[in-house]
C-alpha cells in the first residue's frame, strides 16, 4: 500500500498533536547517561596483543554472528588492509608496523569505546542509546527510528547500520557484552584473550593499573593512556609503545563531543520551533520510511 503525502502529514499531525501538551523533556525521551563511580571498563595493552583475533571470534560467538571456524582466524592476510567494526563484526583487530627494536607488529583491537559522555547518546533524538551504570553504552531497537544520527555523531566511527537488511535494519555496535556484564560476568573478548592483553575492571582501577605499567616500564610504553581523557573519558582505554595517532586511534581533546543533533536541536530552539513537534515530525518521517520499505516488499 502506498503512502500519500496527505497520509504522511495526517500521521505527523496526529503524533504532533498528541505531543503538544507534553513537556519537551518528556517528548525527547531524554537520553539516559549514568556516570557511576563504579563503572567498569577494559584496558587494552597493545604491547601484549599478538593479533590472534580470538577476541573477534569470541565476540561473534557471544552475539550470534556467523563466526566461521576458529582456524580461519589464523589467517594474517586480513591485516593487509585496515578494517572497521561493521554489522558482521562488533570488534576487529588491525596491524601496524613497529619501528622499534623488536620488529614485531603492533596489533590494535577496535570496538565501541563506551564513552563517559557518548556523542551517540546525545545525538539520538528518541533515547534509543543510553549509558548504563556499569559503563556500557547500549542500543534499544524498540525505540530506534533508524535516523542514523548516532552513526554520524560518533567520534570513533563505530555504530554500523545494517544496509543489507531491507526490513528494520539495526544499528550495530559492541554492547560491552551487556547480557554478561550487567550480571557480573566479563566480556567474551576479555575472557578469550590468551595474552591477557585485555583487562576488565573498574575504570578508576584500570587507570591506576595503566599508569603503574607505564611507570614500571617507561621504555616499553609512551606516557599516555588513550581514553583516560579523550572526549571526556571512555570506558575502554589503551596502552601502546608508539603514538596513538599512528595506530589509527583518532586525536581528540578532552572535551566531550557534542552530538550532531544537539546542534540541530539548538538551532531549532533558536527559531522557536517546539521540540515536541520536531520529534513528532522526524519520528513520522522515519516511521513512514520503514513502513514504505515493508510495503514495497509486500509485507
Ligand atoms: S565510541 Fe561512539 S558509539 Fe561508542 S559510546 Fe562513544 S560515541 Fe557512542
Ligand atoms: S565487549 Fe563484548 S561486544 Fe564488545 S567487543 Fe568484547 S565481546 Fe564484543
Ligand atoms: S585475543 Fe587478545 S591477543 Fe588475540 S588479538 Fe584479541 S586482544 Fe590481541
Amino acid at each position: 500500500m502506498k503512502q500519500s503525502r496527505r497520509d504522511f502529514f495526517k500521521i505527523a499531525g496526529i503524533i504532533g498533536a498528541g505531543l503538544a501538551g507534553v513537556k519537551p523533556e518528556k517528548a525527547n525521551a531524554a537520553p539516559k547517561n549514568v556516570i557511576s563511580d563504579d563503572r567498569m571498563g577494559v584496558l587494552v595493552d597493545t604491547t601484549l596483543c599478538v593479533g590472534c583475533r580470538r577476541c573477534e571470534y569470541a565476540c561473534k560467538e557471544a552475539h550470534g554472528i556467523e563466526a566461521g571456524s576458529l582456524d580461519d582466524y589464523d589467517d594474517r592476510s586480513v591485516f593487509k588492509k585496515m578494517r572497521r567494526p561493521d554489522a558482521g563484526a562488533l570488534t576487529v583487530v588491525n596491524e601496524f608496523e613497529n619501528d622499534e627494536a623488536s620488529g614485531l607488529p603492533i596489533n590494535v583491537k577496535v570496538q565501541c569505546m563506551h564513552c563517559d559522555h557518548p556523542a551517540c547518546v546525545s545525538a539520538c533524538i528518541v533515547g534509543a542509546l543510553s549509558k548504563q551504570e556499569n559503563g556500557a553504552v547500549i542500543w534499544n531497537g524498540d525505540k530506534c527510528i533508524g535516523c542514523r544520527y548516532c552513526v554520524v555523531a560518533c567520534p570513533f566511527q563505530i555504530p554500523a547500520f545494517e544496509y543489507h537488511k531491507a526490513i528494520e535494519p539495526d544499528i550495530v555496535k559492541c554492547d560491552f557484552c551487556y547480557e554478561r556484564t550487567s550480571k557480573g560476568g566479563i566480556p567474551a573478548c576479555v575472557e578469550a584473550c590468551p595474552m591477557e592483553a585485555l583487562t576488565y575492571g573498574k575504570r578508576f582501577d584500570l587507570i591506576k593499573l595503566a599508569h603503574n605499567r607505564i611507570n614500571a616500564d617507561p621504555d616499553n610504553y609512551i606516557d599516555h593512556v588513550y581514553g583516560e581523557h579523550e572526549v571526556g573519558g571512555t570506558s575502554w582505554m589503551y596502552l601502546a609503545s608508539k603514538d596513538f595517532s599512528e595506530l589509527a586511534l583518532p586525536e581528540h581533546g578532552s572535551e566531550p563531543m557534542p552530538g550532531a543533533s544537539e546542534s540541530l536541536q539548538h538551532g531549532i530552539f533558536k527559531y522557536f520551533i517546539p521540540p515536541a513537534s520536531l520529534y513528532a515530525l522526524l519520528g513520522g518521517i522515519m516511521w513512514l520510511g520503514k513502513k514504505k520499505e515493508k510495503s514495497e516488499l509486500g509485507e
